[in-house]
Order: C-alpha cells, then structure tokens, then sequence
C-alpha cells in the first residue's frame, strides 16, 4: 500500500490501533516531509487541542552512580564524566523544587532517580511514594518517577500514592539496542512498561535519537511503541546531548555518524500519525534546537516539553523564554489532568480543533 493510501488509513481510524507493520510505518515515514508533515498536522487537531502544550520540569532526586552501561549517559558509575554520586533528595527539598516548577506554569512534575532498579529499595521507594503524594494533595500537579526497572508490587505502591505516569524509555530499536546498553535487555524494559500498565499507571516512554541508528532503526522504535497494548500515554523524544567522558561520543565520531534534524521531524510526523492520542513530549537536547526546529516539531505534532532549570544532568529551556516563544507563536499551556480528548473544553480549543465526530468514514487498508 502507497503512502498516500497509509496516511488517509490513519487518518481515518476512530481509535488508535497496535497492529502498525514496518513496512506501513516505513513507507509513512518516508512520504514527502512537506505532506507528511501536514498531515501529521491534521491529525494532531483531530485529537488534541492544537494551541495545547503541556509543560513538564523534570527533576533529578538521585544523581549519578547507576550500574548500568548506557553508552550515552552521564550518570552511569562507567562513564567518567567527573559527574559526583549524590543522595535521594528529602522531601523538603523536592517541594520547593516542584513549588517553584508550578509557580512558572508546569502542571506535571517528573523526578529521575539514576538506579538500575528498586529491588531492596524499601525506603527509597517509601520516600517516593511521599513525594508523589505530597505533590499531589498540596500542589494539584501530575506526577511522573523515573527509577529503573519495577516491578508490579512496586508499581501498586506507586499508583496508591498517586503516581500519574511512570517513565521507561525503550531508547532505540530492538536491534540497536545492544549496542548502546548490556546491562538489561530491551524485553526486560517492556516488561517494567507491562508491570506499569498493568497497574493503571500512564505510561511514559520513548527514545533519543542520534544514538548511531539508521532509518530502518527508527521505524522499527516507532513499530515498538505503536504495537505495544495501549500506546504510551506520553511519549518523550530525546536528542541525544553529546557529553564527553561518555563512550557513544567516541563512537559517533569514529563513524562519522551525525543526525539530520529532517529524521527528528519525520520521526514525530509518523509518530503523531501512527498514536493519534499521545503526548509527544519534546525532551532533553530541545535547547540545541534553534526556534524555527522547534516550530516545526510542534507543526509535525509535538504537543509536550520540558522546561525550568535542568533536564537531569544537561542543560534546559527556561520558563521565561519558553513561555514567550509559545506566546509568539499562540500557544497555551495544558492544563493539568487534562486527560484525553474527550476532556477538551471545545469552547476553549483552538477554532481549528476538530472534534472527534468530524472525522471521516474509515479508509479500508485491504
Ligand atoms: S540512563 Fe538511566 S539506567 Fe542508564 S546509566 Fe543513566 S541513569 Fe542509569
């Protein structure tokens, strides 16, 4: 089936589907970017507010020492990166970071503990589970932790306390994958998403990209997220942030491999065309991007970002220039618990929202 004939299929479903093949999302991803882009476009108003963005702060409550061998990060104990081991943040601490986040018009607060996973951590996880339901109770703001693998006796302890999403990102490809991480398996990170599906919690989960992958590396992560049961609610894309001392650099290097921004925005397009309803949630590298990238992320349907002080380790966007770049262009912060589509305030949206009811009949594929 053509492109063409693909993307008017994806435009045509009434629900989101998890039976994408390859070869669709590869001949979707390789359409001519303008109109891949403009259709991507179209869907994104077909499911969510357009003005919309939601604005996240991420924190980092447990810096540095991890076990793991991920090739691209700072905090793993492997990579000499002159990064310093730090303590779980108190709780006293986190507050006034999340006080301030909501202050400057974040509505979900994420917090990153750099830890393989919570096996015979009674405590830490005790003291997270404070943290989301403080947030939660005295500041109304979504919640989503970040601590490595769980599993479902940890996750019940977390969506008792509150938590709204939970991120795991997959990275990459299944094939690329063990280039870039040996330490845990790319199954055993679908089973934590599996653990925290199971439980209720939103799942938060993407890649980076400029880890060395090809093409066919990013269709088949987008053919990962897309058949998982139910699509991530969130779904973060990272470009990666080169930091010295960390093996991928090196790598990069040495085979001159270098990420064209036109793969960042086809990714997005056939994402947004593929899981109509997540959030696709600019994430760490966006403060490389120059404001017109940024544009166009948001035109191929990018509706999420991280702003404030940091983004764990790298560097971030802050509120202020952020909140006058959406501003320039007419967009709005999301509001917190804002849910589905469904929960659109249509008074509200955007004029060029189109409800759900809309849409046209549905395309046949075969
Ligand atoms: S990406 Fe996460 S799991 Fe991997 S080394 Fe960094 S902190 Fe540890």
């Amino acid at each position: 089936m053509s492109g063409a004939s693909l993307i008017q299929y994806a435009l045509s479903l009434k629900a989101p589907i998890n039976t994408w093949t390859k070869s669709q999302i590869k001949a979707i991803y390789n359409y001519p970017l303008m109109d891949l882009v403009f259709h991507a476009q179209l869907q994104h108003r077909s499911h969510h507010n357009p003005r919309e963005v939601q604005l996240c702060t991420l924190l980092s409550i447990k810096t540095g020492g991890c076990s793991e061998d991920c090739k691209y990060c700072a905090q793993s104990s492997r990579n000499d990166t002159g990064l310093k081991a730090e303590k779980l943040l108190t709780l006293d601490t986190v507050m006034e970071k999340a006080r301030i986040a909501k202050q400057n018009g974040s509505t979900r607060f994420c917090m990153g503990a750099a830890w393989r996973d919570m096996h015979g951590r009674k405590s830490g996880l005790k003291k997270i589970s404070e943290m989301v339901s403080t947030i939660n109770t005295e500041l109304g703001m979504e919640t989503c932790v970040t601590l490595g693998m769980i599993n479902s006796e940890q996750a019940k302890t977390l969506k008792q306390a509150g938590l709204t999403a939970y991120n795991h990102n997959i990275d990459t490809s299944k094939e690329h994958y063990p280039n870039i991480i040996s330490t845990r398996s790319f199954d055993e990170r679908l089973q934590t998403i599996q653990n925290v599906e199971n439980e209720g919690i939103s799942v938060c989960t993407g890649g980076i990209l400029g880890l060395g992958e090809t093409e066919e590396d990013r269709i088949s992560f987008l053919h990962t997220l897309s058949n998982l049961d139910k699509h991530p609610e969130s779904l973060p894309i990272n470009r990666l942030v080169p930091i010295k001392g960390t093996p991928i650099v090196e790598e990069l290097e040495k085979n001159q491999k270098k990420l064209e921004f036109d793969s960042i925005l086809r990714t997005i397009a056939t994402a947004r065309l593929i899981m109509p309803e997540s959030i696709i949630r600019l994430a760490a590298g966006r403060y490389t991007m120059k404001d017109y990238e940024q544009f166009l992320c948001f035109m191929a349907g990018s509706n999420a970002i991280f702003t404030g002080e940091k983004m764990l380790t790298t560097m971030c966007n802050g509120w202020d220039e952020d909140k006058a770049l959406l501003s320039k262009w007419g967009l709005v912060p999301m509001e917190s618990f804002r849910g589905k589509k469904e929960d659109i305030d249509v008074e509200k949206a955007s004029p060029f929202f189109q409800p759900p009811q809309k849409k046209h009949d549905m395309v046949s594929i075969v």
